[in-house]
Formats: C-alpha cells, structure tokens, sequence
C-alpha cells in the first residue's frame, strides 16, 4: 500500500493525501490551496492523479483548506463517495456553496479589470453549481462507528476537539493478509475549546499522520489574547477608525463574536456597532443547534438554559447577509468593527473593506489568525506599504496589527502527547500540514522523549507502508 502527500506538504494549506489500497484510491481531504496567486491556480485546477479514477473520500472536517476544492474535484469527473461526520457534512455543504459564491464573484471582479485592459477573461476555479453538486456525494457518518469506505478498509471518525464535527480519522486496513492501522490526526484541537469536546488521543496505530501547525510554541494563554484584542480594538476606537478583521467563519468568528461581547459589557471598549460581513456565518448557530451531538457537557448544559445562543448574539452585533448591506458599510464613516471573510484575505467581502479603508491610518486590520506564505494576509502581517487588491496596487496607510493566541490548533505540548501516544507500535509518524518551523519545533521536542521516528515529507513524494 502506498501513501502520497500531495497537499499540505510543507506546508498548511490545501491538505490533500492519496493512499492506494487493495488496487483501490482513497483521497485523506481536498483542501483549496493558498499562497501565491500563479503557484495556487496551478496546484488547485490539476490533480496529481485521475479524479475519475478515485473510489472514495475522507474528509476531516469543514474547513477551506481540508475541504475546498471538493467542488473542483467533481468538476473534474470525480463522481464517488464523499465521506464525513455529519455536523461536518452539513458545514462543509454551506461552507463550500459560500466559497463556490465568493470564487464566482471573485472571478467576476477580476474580469472586469480585464476586459478593460483587453486581455483574456478567466473562468472561476468552481461555482456553486459545482459546490450544489458536491453536496449530493456527501455520505454522512456517525462519530466512533467503523465503515468500510473501499474494500479492506475499515475506516472510523473520533473527535478532534478543533470546530463542530471535526475529526481525526482511524484506517484499519488489510491488504493481502497483512494489517496496518494508520491514524490521521485531521486538524488537532485545543482542551477546553468552548462548545465542543476534548480531543481524543491516539491509542495504538503503525504509522500516524499527523498535523504540525504549532510544533514550535505553546500556545499563549487565551486570556492574553482577550487583552490584547481589547488594547488595539480601544485604540483604534478611540481615533474613529474602523477595526477590520479577516476571519474563517465558522469557529474564529464565534471566538471574537464572544470575546466582543465581553468586552462591551464590562465596559472595556466602546459600544460600537459590530458587523459580521458574511452570509455563511449567519447560518452557523443554527447549525450548532441542531447538532448539539458534538457538544461538551457544558454546552450541553448552557443549552438547556439557552445562554449559548445570547453568546453569539447582542444589541449592538449585525449579522449580514445582503452584498448591498455590506458595501452599505463603505458609506459610513463612525468607528465600528467589521468581522468579514476571508481568512487569509484572498478572496471575500473582507477585500472590499481593505480597499476601502486602505488610506485611512486611523483605521486597523487585525490579524487574529495564520496567514499562509504570499497571501495578502501574510504581506500585510509582514508590513508591506504597497499591496496588491484584486489586482490593483495601493499605498497602505491603514495600521496593522496581530492578536495570537486565538487558535483552534493544538499548541506544542499537545502535539508532542498527540505523536508520543502511539509511540510503543508506531513505526513512523508523517508530519503534515506545518511548515519547517513548527515540524523542526515538534520534532525537537520529540527529541527530549527519545522519540525520533518522524518524517516531513515533501510535496508530492509517496511512501510504501
Ligand atoms: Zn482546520
């Protein structure tokens, strides 16, 4: 049996793993790819391998990066079996409908600049015709019951305590009478993330698959967090400008919608109007409701008294939904914060809030989450003073400003538990979806334990287990 890293090799983005069994091919996630714009395009219209030829697909949970160019993926032919848990289903079905939008009007946008120029229009990567389409494979399973996704495989989702129905994925598979046990980690949580449950830790496996975001720093104290958010959101607040923060949808918005929340009632920032500038969050606390199966006991019970819906609710908080409400938002010019999509600021209704704002020194664009290498995210963290928004240069007089801490990934300590539970069978542990710090961090602090069975294999290479 072979396994091929081709995504999230190296790197955090677009995770995407092929493994061949039995003569039969099983894609670990279809995640979009972000970073630079040429290099993106090209990684996420060609596979590396036939989508027709597929069997089946895994897919750990709903974020972009696992699970965005599923959509691509069925417009290149694969018409199979797309199997997740099912909150996890259900999320990725609204988030990829909103990114098959966003990829429509993104491309849109750009041909506009281009027909003006002269030059040949593109075509969206997907559209959510495709995304609608996808949706119609997805085969919804059930957290801890094994299923047997090709033959010789049986395959069963625990929990990755990192948003609403995410997972780790256990594989035992039997091949011409030998059996392995591979455990793919998916994104690995936090302990005592709000609403959702604890991780689960591997327990024996012969090769893990594992995530290495974090490998090189714990994690800072998410009260920290709190006060710094507090200090830039008061002090841009208190010189009128507008608080500009990118953020994934589902999980980081709720955090901040919460945190806001906390800091208006106690007094500690101005009461402004709060806006999240995106259609897809609107739907999430629903979808929390009706999947109450993924809560912890404490969400269980906040449920009961129905405290948890006034936590992602509150006077002065305005979810969004309309284009024309969000460009409204341009109009005005009191202090406010607009917490929009994207997350790494390459596509979404977060760019028209950055063009429109991207003279105003007064204002800040607050970074609250990891932003891949190239994106605009990364060149804005990086300071740069020219950036480019769809396509055009601007001077960045807008300040810039990061809060860490806010993550829903596990920190180094957990990932070093994570690797060191299965160290008694595990013959090699792949490091996946880290760049070479946080795989160099974790590896050293494998080190310490004696542990030193890990690879971080590079993009496109393969493996025979
Ligand atoms: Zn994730």
């Amino acid at each position: 049996m072979q396994l091929r890293f081709l995504g999230a090799a190296q790197t955090v983005t677009g995770s995407q793993h092929l493994l061949e069994i039995n003569g039969h091919r099983l894609l670990l996630e279809c995640g979009l790819y972000q970073g630079r714009r040429k290099e993106a395009i090209e990684r996420n219209r060609n596979f590396r391998f036939e989508p027709n030829e597929l069997d089946a697909v895994l897919l750990s949970h709903a974020h972009i990066d696992h699970s965005g160019n599923l959509p691509n993926l069925v417009k290149s032919g694969y018409r199979g079996p797309i199997h997740a848990q099912r909150a996890s289903a259900h999320l990725t079905e609204i988030m990829l409908q909103d990114s098959g939008h966003i990829q429509e009007s993104n491309a849109r946008h750009v041909n506009r600049r281009l027909a003006r120029q002269g030059k040949p229009l593109i075509e969206p990567l997907y559209t959510q015709e495709d995304a609608a389409q996808t949706a119609g494979l997805f085969v919804k399973q059930n957290y801890d019951q094994p299923f047997e996704p090709i033959p010789g495989v049986q395959a069963t989702f625990v929990e990755a305590g990192h948003i609403l129905g995410s997972t780790a994925i256990i594989l035992d598979i039997e091949e011409k009478g030998r059996k392995i046990r591979l455990w793919f980690s998916g994104d690995i949580g936090r302990v005592n993330l709000p609403i959702i449950r604890d991780p689960v830790l591997p327990d024996r496996a012969d090769y893990l698959l594992m995530e290495c975001t974090y490998g090189d720093r714990p994690h800072r104290p998410p009260e920290q967090a709190y006060t710094e958010l507090r200090d830039v959101v008061k002090d841009t607040l208190n010189r009128g400008g507008k608080v500009i923060i990118p953020a994934f949808a589902v999980g980081r918005t709720q955090e901040l919608v919460y945190s806001l929340h906390k800091l208006m009632d106690a007094g500690d920032i101005p009461a402004v109007p709060v806006f999240v500038d995106s259609p897809l969050a609107v739907n999430v606390t629903d979808l929390f409701r009706a999947h109450t199966e993924c809560f912890d006991q404490e969400a269980q019970n906040m449920i009961k008294n129905d405290i948890h819906l006034a936590a992602l609710g509150f006077d002065h908080l305005t979810y969004i939904r309309s284009v024309e409400e969000s460009k409204a938002l341009n109009e005005r010019k009191d202090p406010m914060i607009i917490i929009s999509a994207s997350g790494m600021m390459e596509v979404g209704r977060v760019l028209h809030h950055l063009e429109h704002n991207i003279h105003d020194p007064n204002s800040v664009v607050l970074i609250v989450s990891w932003m891949a290498p190239h994106t605009l995210g990364r060149r804005l963290q990086d300071g740069e003073d020219q950036v480019k928004i769809f396509g055009e240069v601007f001077e960045r007089k807008i300040r810039v400003a990061r809060v860490e801490g806010f993550s829903a990934h596990a920190g180094r300590e957990l990932l070093t538990d994570y690797a060191l539970a299965v160290q008694d069978s595990v013959k090699q542990v792949f490091l996946v979806h880290g760049d070479e710090r946080g795989a160099t961090g974790l590896r050293e602090s494998l080190a310490l334990h004696n542990f030193d069975k890990t690879q971080f294999p590079p993009w496109g290479h393969s493996v025979e287990l």
